[in-house]
C-alpha cells in the first residue's frame, strides 16, 4: 500500500495562504485545486506524480466541482479563465505578494524591539 504522504508544516502554511487568497475567478472562499498540467510540455501530472503543495490553485467549491468547473468543464473553463498553469502563476504571484506584506511587518516588528 502506498504511503500517504504527509504535508509537512511549511506545506501547510503555504494551502493556508493558497486557499486564504480565495477563489481565483470570483473571491469565494475557496479550497486548494492541485493542478494536473504544469505546463512545462511534460503533459498531465500522473497519479504516482501528484502536484504538490506549491502547485495549488484556490477555487469556490462551484468553480472547483461545480456544473461549469476546472473538473467539470475543463476545455471551456480554461479557455475563459486561463490555464491551470497560468491560474498557478498568478497563485503564486498574489503569495509572493503576501510574503512581502509579512516580511515588511516582522521587519517593523524587529525595529520596535530594538
Ligand atoms: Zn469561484
Ligand atoms: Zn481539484
Amino acid at each position: 500500500m502506498a504511503k500517504k504522504k504527509v504535508a509537512t508544516a511549511k506545506e501547510k502554511n503555504h494551502l493556508d495562504k493558497v486557499a486564504s487568497l480565495g477563489c481565483l475567478i470570483c473571491g469565494s472562499p475557496a479550497i486548494c485545486h492541485h493542478i494536473r498540467n504544469r505546463g512545462d510540455g511534460k503533459g498531465n501530472l500522473g497519479f504516482g506524480n501528484r502536484a504538490t503543495a506549491y502547485e495549488t490553485i484556490p477555487l469556490c467549491p462551484s468553480h472547483h466541482v461545480g456544473v461549469f468547473s476546472i473538473h467539470n468543464c475543463k476545455e471551456q473553463f480554461e479557455a475563459m479563465y486561463g490555464t491551470e498553469a497560468e491560474l498557478l502563476q498568478r497563485t503564486l504571484n498574489e503569495i509572493k505578494n503576501l510574503n512581502e506584506v509579512n516580511d515588511f511587518f516582522n521587519y517593523n516588528k524587529g525595529e520596535n524591539n530594538g
